[in-house]
C-alpha cells in the first residue's frame, strides 16, 4: 500500500511547505510505509538502502513530531539523537533535516569526529531538538559531560549494518544503554546480519517492520558470469582477467577486510592501479581511494559490502566478486554498481566449492541460472534454477576473456556443464 501525496501521510502544514519548496512530488515507497506508524509513535525496522529516500522517512515524523511539543530542550541535552556511521552520512542526514525543518524553528547539531570538538560543544551547549552524531564522538563528549543523554525522547540509528562493519556496535550499544528506556525508536539496515537483527531485538519494543527490496532493476541488463575456481586460484583468475583491457574500471568485492587487504596488496604488485576501501580505513583514507577511483586514477577499486554502499562512481565496466556474499541479496546490490544510469555492464563471480550454496542462494533470488564460464564444474544440483534456462535458451556471453574462450569466443563447451 502506497500514499500518493505527503500531506494525506498527516505531516504538519510547516512540513509541507519545506516539500513544496524541493522536486519531491510524491512519498517513496518507504516513505508511505514509514511516516504513519511512526506519526503514531510506534517504533520501526526499516529495511532499505540509500536511495529509497529513508531519510526523509525517518526525518519528518521526527521533526513533526518535535514540531508539536515545543517543550525547549535543556541544556546540553537533546531531545532527539540520530546515529550514523561516517561523517558523509551525518553532514547528508543534517542537510535534509535543514531543508525540511526550515519552517519549524528547530534547532540541530552535528557532533562527529575528525574535526575540532569545540564548535560542536558550543552548538550544543544550551540543547538541541535534534543532534546528529557518529559514534565515537558522541561517547568522548558524554565522557567529558558535555552532554547527556538522558532527556532524549527518540533515537533513530541509521545504515546499522555499516555501524557493525566498521566496529561501532559497541559504542552504539554504550549510547544506547545511557538512553531512557521509553525512547520512540526506529532502526534503519540495508541488510540483516545477526549482530543487526539481535541488536533491532533489544532496542526496539514491538516495531513495525518495513523492507524495501534492493533495486533490481539493473539486474536483467547484466551480464553475469561465474568462474568455478578454488580459492587458491582466484589470485591469478583475477590477474588473468584483468589482462585484457576491456576491464576498464573494476570494483572487485570481497567478504571480509583482510580479504580486500590482500587482493589489492596482490594486484598493486603486478603493476595494477588499485585502491581498497572497508571499514577499517580512515575516513581520508576512504575518501582518498574513491577519488582516485572516480578520477580513473585507479582501474580497479577493491570493496567490501558495506563500506561500498552508497558509492556514487559511473561507468564502471566489471564488478567482479573474488568472494561470493552470504547474504544473496549483497549480490544484487554488488553488481548494480556496474549498469548504472541504463548503461549494461558485467558481472562476473569467483565461486570455489564452499561458495556453491551461496551461489545456489543467489540464483535462486535472480530467478535464473548465471552463465558459467572458465574452468571448473557445475555445481550439482540446482533445484530452484528457472526452468526456460534448463531449456537452453539463446546465451549471451558478452565480452568473453579470451583465455576461456574457443575460437569462436564462445565458452569451451565442457566448461558449461548443467545439472542433469
Ligand atoms: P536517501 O535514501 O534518504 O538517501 O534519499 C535518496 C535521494 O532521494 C535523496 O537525494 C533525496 O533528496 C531524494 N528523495 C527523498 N525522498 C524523495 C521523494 N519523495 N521524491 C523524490 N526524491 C526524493
Amino acid at each position: 500500500m502506497t500514499t500518493s501525496t505527503f500531506a494525506a501521510l498527516g505531516l504538519s502544514e510547516s512540513l509541507l511547505r519545506a516539500l513544496a519548496g524541493t522536486d519531491y512530488q510524491t512519498p517513496t515507497p518507504i516513505q508511505s510505509q514509514a511516516i504513519p506508524p511512526l506519526l503514531q509513535g510506534r517504533d520501526l525496522l526499516g529495511i532499505a538502502q540509500t536511495g529509497t529516500g529513508k531519510t526523509a522517512a525517518f526525518a519528518l515524523p521526527l521533526l513533526h513530531k518535535l514540531s508539536g511539543d515545543r517543550r525547549p530542550p535543556l541544556p546540553r541535552t537533546t531531545r532527539a539523537l540520530i546515529l550514523a556511521p561516517t561523517r558523509e552520512l551525518a553532514t547528508q542526514i543534517a542537510d535534509s533535516i535543514r531543508t525540511y525543518g526550515r519552517h519549524t524553528g528547530l534547532k540541530h547539531a552535528v557532533i562527529m569526529g575528525g574535526v575540532s570538538q569545540y564548535s560542536q560543544v558550543k552548538a550544543t551547549e544550551r540543547g538541541v531538538d535534534i543532534l546528529i552524531a557518529t559514534p565515537g564522538r558522541l561517547i568522548d563528549l558524554v565522557d567529558q559531560r558535555r552532554i547527556d543523554l538522558r532527556r532524549t525522547s527518540y533515537l533513530i540509528l541509521d545504515e546499522a549494518d555499516r555501524m557493525l562493519d566498521m566496529g561501532f556496535i559497541r559504542d552504539v550499544r554504550k549510547l544506547i544503554a545511557l538512553l531512557p528506556q521509553n525512547c520512540q525508536s526506529a532502526l534503519f539496515s540495508a541488510t540483516m546480519p545477526k549482530e543487526i537483527a539481535r541488536l533491532a531485538g533489544e532496542v526496539l519494543s514491538d516495531p513495525v517492520r518495513v523492507e524495501i527490496a534492493a533495486k533490481s532493476v539493473a539486474v536483467d541488463r547484466i551480464d553475469q558470469r561465474v568462474h568455478h575456481a578454488d580459492s587458491g586460484a582466484k589470485r591469478r583468475l583475477l590477474s588473468d582477467l584483468l589482462a585484457d583491457a576491456a576491464l576498464s574500471r573494476v570494483i572487485v568485492f570481497t567478504r571480509t577486510k583482510r580479504g580486500a587487504d590482500r587482493v589489492a596488496r596482490h594486484l598493486a604488485d603486478s603493476g595494477v592501479r588499485v585502491a581498497a576501501i572497508h571499514g577499517d580505513k580512515s575516513q581520508s583514507s576512504r575518501e582518498k581511494a574513491l577519488d582516485s577511483f572516480r578520477a580513473g586514477k585507479s582501474r580497479v577499486l577493491v570493496a567490501t559490502d558495506i563500506a561500498s554502499r552508497g558509492i556514487d562512481v559511473d561507468d564502471v565496466s566489471h564488478v567482479i566478486n573474488y568472494e561470493l556474499p552470504k547474504d544473496p541479496e549483497s549480490y544484487v546490490h554488488r553488481i548494480g554498481r556496474t549498469a548504472r544510469a541504463g548503461a549494461s555492464g558485467v558481472a562476473i563471480s569467483f565461486c570455489d566449492p564452499s561458495e556453491r550454496k551461496q551461489l545456489q542462494g543467489i540464483e535462486k533470488l535472480i530467478k535464473r541460472q548465471i552463465t558459467v564460464v572458465g574452468a571448473g564444474p557445475r555445481p550439482e544440483k540446482h533445484e530452484d534454477a528457472a526452468p526456460e534456462r534448463r531449456n537452453g535458451p539463446k546465451r549471451h556471453f558478452g565480452r568473453q576473456h579470451p583465455a576461456n574462450a574457443n575460437a569462436n569466443g564462445k565458452p569451451r563447451r565442457r566448461n558449461r556443464r548443467r545439472a542433469a
